[in-house]
C-alpha cells in the first residue's frame, strides 16, 4: 500500500499556524487521510488538506448509521520523536466495529500507514507538554447513495487529527441511569459507533443542573449490573483491590482498560474483572469498604469518581483523586511520554516527516 502525499497538504502544512489556546479536540491538524473502497477493494490512501467532505444526500451513513470510529493519541516521546500508543489495538478493534455494521474492515497495514502518515507530518504541531497529545480519530463510513435498507458498497475511510491540551474531567459526578440504555444486549454495546453516543445523550443533558457530569450506564440486559460511561470505562477500588466490569457484549473493550489492568497486575494489584452489581457497589460506597472509583479512556486517561447519585441520593467516595488512579495514571504516561522504559512494547515510535 502506497501513500499518495497531495502537494495541496504540504502547502497547507507549511501555512499552518498554532493556535495559542488549544483544549481538547477543537482544533484541527490542517491535513487529513483518505481512502475509498469500491467495488470490493481499497484504493490507496492520501493525505489531503483538512476540509469540508462531499456526501450525496442519501448516502447510507446519513440515514442508516452506517459508520464507526477510534481515537488514539500521538505523544511527544522523550527524544525519540512520536510514539502512537498501542494503534494496533484501535486497528482491531475498528475492525470488529466495522464488521458488526456489515462494513468491509480497514485492513490493518491501510490503518497503520494512515495513522502513522497523518502523525509524522504532523510531528511539529504536538504540543509539548505533560499530557499533551496529537488526538487521533480515525473514522469509517458507508457513502453509497442508496436509500434501501442494506449494506453500502461505497466506503471512505478518514484519519483526522487534533493538537490537543491534557484533557482534565476534574473528579466526576456519576448519575446512575436506572432507565435509558445506551446499546442493546446483541446490540453495538462492544463496538465504537456514533449511534451509541447519541442514544447516551439525552441521559446526558439534563446532568449538569442536577449536580452530575456524566451518566453510568447499567447493563441494558439485567439493569443491575454496571457496564461503564460513555465513553470511558469503570473501575473501583475496594480493600486495595481493583475491580472492574467484566466484558460482556455491552461494555466497549478499552485500550486503556486493558492497559491499566496490566499495569495493576504488574504492580501487584490484586485485579477482578466481574460483574458488579449497582446495589452492592452503592452499599459499599456507603460503607466505605470502596473509597476510590474511577473512570478511563484515551482523552482523559483516568478521572477519578466522587460522587454517585442514584435517585435522590448521593453516595461519596472518600477519595478522589484516589492513590491507586494516581498511581495507574503516571505509570502510564510515564511509558506513553518516554520517561519510562516501555516494558510491554506498547509505543510505535514514528520519524517525523521533512518536507
Ligand atoms: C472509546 C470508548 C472507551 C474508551 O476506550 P479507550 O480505547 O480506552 O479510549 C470506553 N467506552 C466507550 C463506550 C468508548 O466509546
Amino acid at each position: 500500500m502506497s501513500i499518495k502525499i497531495q502537494p495541496e497538504a504540504i502547502v497547507a502544512l507549511r501555512g499552518f499556524e498554532m493556535p495559542e489556546r488549544l483544549g481538547f479536540g477543537t482544533v484541527m491538524a490542517p491535513v487529513m487521510f483518505r481512502a475509498r473502497y469500491q467495488d470490493g477493494r481499497w484504493s490507496d490512501g492520501e493525505l489531503i488538506p483538512y476540509g469540508p467532505l462531499a456526501l450525496d444526500p442519501a448516502a447510507k451513513v446519513l440515514h442508516y448509521a452506517q459508520s464507526c470510529f477510534e481515537g488514539l493519541k500521538a505523544y511527544r516521546n522523550g527524544n525519540n520523536g512520536v510514539g502512537l500508543f498501542r494503534p494496533e489495538r484501535n486497528a482491531a478493534r475498528m475492525a470488529h466495529s466495522a464488521r458488526r455494521l456489515c462494513m468491509p474492515p480497514v485492513p490493518e497495514g491501510l490503518f497503520m500507514d494512515a495513522v502513522r502518515s497523518v502523525a509524522s507530518h504532523c510531528a511539529n504541531l504536538i504540543p509539548g507538554s505533560s499530557g499533551e497529545s496529537l488526538y487521533l480519530r480515525p473514522f469509517l463510513m458507508g457513502t453509497q447513495p442508496d436509500l434501501s435498507v442494506t449494506a453500502s458498497r461505497a466506503y471512505e475511510f478518514y484519519v483526522i487529527a487534533s493538537p490537543s491540551e491534557a484533557y482534565h474531567a476534574g473528579n466526576m459526578r456519576l448519575w446512575v441511569e436506572r432507565e435509558d440504555s445506551r446499546a442493546a444486549v446483541g446490540g453495538t454495546g462492544d463496538a465504537k459507533v456514533g449511534g451509541n453516543y447519541a442514544a447516551s445523550l439525552q441521559s446526558i443533558a439534563g446532568l449538569k443542573e442536577r449536580g452530575y457530569d456524566q451518566s453510568l450506564w447499567l447493563n441494558p440486559g439485567n439493569r443491575h449490573t454496571i457496564d461503564e460511561l460513555s465513553g470511558m470505562n469503570f473501575f473501583a477500588v475496594m480493600d486495595g483491590a481493583l475491580h472492574t466490569p467484566a466484558l460482556n457484549g455491552s461494555i466497549l473493550e478499552g485500550v486503556t482498560r486493558d492497559s491499566m489492568l496490566t499495569l495493576a497486575r504488574d504492580q501487584g494489584i490484586e485485579v477482578h474483572e466481574r460483574e458488579i452489581d449497582i446495589d452492592d457497589l452503592l452499599a459499599l460506597v456507603a460503607s466505605g469498604t470502596c473509597s476510590e472509583a474511577f473512570a478511563c479512556g484515551t482523552a482523559a486517561i483516568v478521572s477519578p469518581i466522587s460522587e454517585l447519585g442514584d435517585g435522590d441520593r448521593r453516595y461519596r467516595l472518600s477519595q478522589a483523586p484516589g492513590p491507586v488512579a494516581d498511581k495507574l495514571r503516571r505509570a502510564l504516561l510515564d511509558i506513553q511520554e518516554g520517561r519510562a522504559e516501555d516494558r510491554f512494547g506498547w509505543m510505535q515510535m514514528v520519524p517525523a516527516a521533512s518536507f
